[in-house]
């Protein structure tokens, strides 16, 4: 029951704060957009100049960049600054409600072996099969990521390992005491 509990608990709290992490997200780009508008219309002349400051500064002669930001404005002036200025590199926005389906899934699957776990593993010495068990399944999937990331498997394993373990000994001692 305390494995379900978590499991159900664990997804929604999971699904909800990326959720309110991506719309915050999308806000403050959204926000950001406007304001970048705005100034593209009220002072051309002063965005322009800023867009070839970047370009400047970023290491383009600056004979160069005058061209350079008079054609990107003229192709598309929001998306150069976007990109350039804000660091937005695309302007179609993450949608939250699939960041938050994706991400509650994931605990799902993920939290689904530790509930197998305690269901078919013998009562007793619960907590030490737990504990091996959420060893193993954390190095299996250290050298999952690893392998999709293309990135070294054993540092993979070893930090998910090491801060998985922490976690699992702070979580513990907290129980245990109260
Ligand atoms: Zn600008």
């Amino acid at each position: 029951m305390a494995s379900v509990a978590g499991l159900v608990a664990g997804a929604l709290s999971m699904a909800a704060v990326e959720y309110v992490s991506v719309s915050s997200q999308v806000d403050i780009e959204t926000a950001d957009l406007a304001r970048e508008q705005q100034e593209l219309d009220n002072m051309p002349e002063e965005e322009l100049q800023e867009l070839a400051d970047i370009y400047v500064s970023r290491g383009l002669d600056k004979k160069l960049v005058h061209e350079v930001a008079v054609q990107l404005t003229a192709h598309n002036a929001l998306e150069a600054h976007a990109r350039d200025e804000l660091g937005i590199n695309e302007i179609t926005q993450a949608n939250p409600l699939q960041a938050a389906l994706a991400s509650g899934a994931a605990f799902l699957v993920g939290g689904v072996l530790p509930l197998l776990v305690s269901l078919f593993m013998p009562l007793d010495n619960m907590v030490i099969y737990q504990y091996v068990f959420a060893i193993l399944f954390l190095v299996i999937l250290g050298t999952l990521s690893a392998l999709t990331g293309g990135s070294k498997v054993i540092n993979s394993i070893f930090r998910i390992t090491l801060w998985g373990s922490l976690a699992m000994g702070v979580t513990a001692y907290v129980g245990s005491l109260f």
